[in-house]
This record gives C-alpha cells, structure tokens and sequence, in this order.
C-alpha cells in the first residue's frame, strides 16, 4: 500500500502491569475517515499519544507519511491537527484569540493566518462569539472552539479524538457535518468514538478495538458479513414457557432465542421468511403480541459476536 499516511506496526503500550496497547497494527490510506471503535478504556486515547510522540512506548514503529514519527519530527507535525479528547484552551484568550494562538504555532505568514482564522470560525459556525471568552461558552460551543483550534491551519491528516462526548444534538450533527466537508476538501481524518452509530454514519473504515486490541477492521458492511447474524427480531409479548421457548429457537435459521425487557428476541442467521415463521408460531400457540420489530445488524451486534460483550454496556 503506498498511499499510507499512517502506519502502526505491532505497537505495545505497558502502564506498569496494564497492557493498554496490546500489539496494535493499523494502516490508513489518503483520502480516509478512519474510525476507532471501542468501549471507555479500550485504547483509543493512548493509540493517538503513541501515533504523535506523545507517549513513548514499549514495542513497535509508528510511520506517518512513509516517515518515521518522533517527537521532535515538526515537518510531519506540521501537517497533522489534533483535537483532543478535554477541550484544551486558554481561558485568558478569546475564541480568535485562541485560534490565532494554534494557527500560529504553524502558519506565522499574518496576513495568511488571519484569512485561516476567520475560515475556522466559519467553518464552525462561531462567528457570533469571535470575542467571548471560553468560559463563556457552553460545551458545545467550547467543543466547536477547540475543533477551531485544530484545524485552522488545514492539516492534512485531523485526529478527532471523541469529539462529541457530552455535546448537544445540534452541536454534534455540526460537528459530524464538519468532518465529513474536511474530508470532501482533501484532509484524511482519524476518529475515535465509542458510539457506534455515529462511526457508522461517517467512516469510511473501521477498527474495532476492545483491551488495547485491534479485534477487527473493514468497511461498515465487511464488519457485519464478519458475524453469523442477519436479523434480529424482537416481540413484546408475555414469556413463553420453557417449551415453547426452545420451539422457537429451533425455527428454520434461528440460532438464539431469549426473552429480554419484555421483549422475546430471537436472532437469525440467514432466511427468507423469519418473521412471518415466528408470528405463525406465536399466533397458534395464542399468545397476544404488541409491537414488533425486524432489526438488521448494527455495529452493536458484530462487537458483541466478535468480543462477547456489549459496547453499549460500556456508556
Ligand atoms: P480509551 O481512550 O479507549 O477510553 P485509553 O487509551 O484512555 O482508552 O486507556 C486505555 C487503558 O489504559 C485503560 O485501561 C486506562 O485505564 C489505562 N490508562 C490510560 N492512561 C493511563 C495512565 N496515564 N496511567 C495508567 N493507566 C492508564
Ligand atoms: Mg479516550
């Protein structure tokens, strides 16, 4: 592959007992919006510290744009914007205070720098609040700000490390919309979430990661073609005895059926005609059925397979 701009070969993270990198290897390509996926904990975070210089490591290299990274290698640093998981700014500054401050750490042209400004806080949408300083701010506008920060000097590769952690609906969308136009405009973007949803509507690729392993990596559809199911069907409904219980699980293509929330949830592995089997089955035994619902896999459903445990049991 010869467009990777960044390459991590069998990195290894120790915090003293604690493998919080366990041999993680990663490539991606020009043009990407890469997503790391996993729970609070899985070694996110630590992957970008590695990546930059940040941290030191244990074992393993680090290449971006086919050099080798350290920490005093400023010509690759030069291309990279980073927005940090905790909003870093100066409260003593304002919003283009702030981002005049990060541009400048890489554009001293002035003339330059102020046409970069004023594109970040468009960019942002913080043209109303160029003077108010960060404390004035709600959390998604500090958010906005620090995205400012990071990308006012237009990187070529933006890391995003989980921007939208505690932020509200419309600044989040802002966010997301944000990134994706980075990427029409040519930047390659990095970025970590712990909501699958939200990497799923944006990336391009994805790395799940669980214990500081890369457990999987693909497109969203070649993750879920990793897993055995293909449909899920959940009818609220009083609990079936035992018998019918193990009736249903053996319908044609069934491979698992619980009852959950109120709910009997029965997964599918393949099959036409599921849904019609089970409400035939469930009809003729006369048990009363409220709702019902036919769910394809989610991101969700190819962790829990691949892993053993639920990603949304971690938020
Ligand atoms: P994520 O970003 O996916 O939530 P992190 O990379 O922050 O995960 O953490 C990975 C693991 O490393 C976790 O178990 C975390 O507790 C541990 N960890 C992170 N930073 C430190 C540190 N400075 N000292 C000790 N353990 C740490
Ligand atoms: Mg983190």
């Amino acid at each position: 592959m010869s467009n990777a701009v960044v390459k991590i070969e069998n990195l290894v993270k120790r915090y003293n007992e604690l493998i919080a990198l366990d041999h993680f290897s990663l490539e991606i390509e020009e043009g990407e919006i890469f997503g790391l996926l996993g729970p609070n904990g899985s070694g996110k975070t630590t992957t970008i510290n590695c990546l930059l210089s940040l941290l030191s490591y244990d074992k393993g290299t680090v290449e971006l744009f086919g050099t080798k990274m350290a920490p005093d290698n400023y010509e690759v640093k030069k291309n990279i914007g980073i927005v940090m998981q905790n909003v870093a700014v100066f409260e003593e500054l304002t919003v283009y205070e702030n981002i005049d401050y990060f541009c400048g750490l890489y554009v001293s042209d002035k003339e330059q720098r102020a046409k970069l400004v004023e594109e970040a806080i468009g960019f942002v949408g913080l043209e109303e609040f160029k003077k108010f300083y960060p404390k004035k701010l709600s959390g998604g506008l500090l958010r906005r700000l620090n995205i400012a920060c990071g990308i006012a000097h237009k990187p070529k590769l933006i890391i995003f490390d989980e921007p939208t952690v505690a932020v509200d609906p419309q600044s989040r969308n802002k966010i997301l919309e944000g990134i994706v136009k980075l990427n029409e405009q040519g930047a390659t973007v990095i970025y970590t979430s712990h909501y699958m949803e939200e990497v799923e509507q944006i990336c391009t690729r994805i790395a799940i990661m669980d214990k500081g392993k890369c457990r999987a990596i693909g497109t969203n559809s070649e993750l879920k073609k990793l897993i055995r199911n293909t449909e899920t069907i959940s009818i609220e409904v009083v609990k079936p005895s035992d018998e019918d219980m193990k009736e249903i699980a053996s319908l044609p293509h069934a491979y698992e059926a619980v009852y959950e929330d109120s709910k009997l949830v029965v997964r599918y592995s393949g099959g036409k005609h599921n849904l019609i089997r089970l409400m035939q089955l469930l009809s003729e035994k006369q048990y009363d059925m409220g709702r019902v619902y036919s769910e394809i896999p989610t991101l969700n459903d190819v962790f829990l397979e691949i892993t053993g445990t639920a990603l949304r049991d971690s938020e």
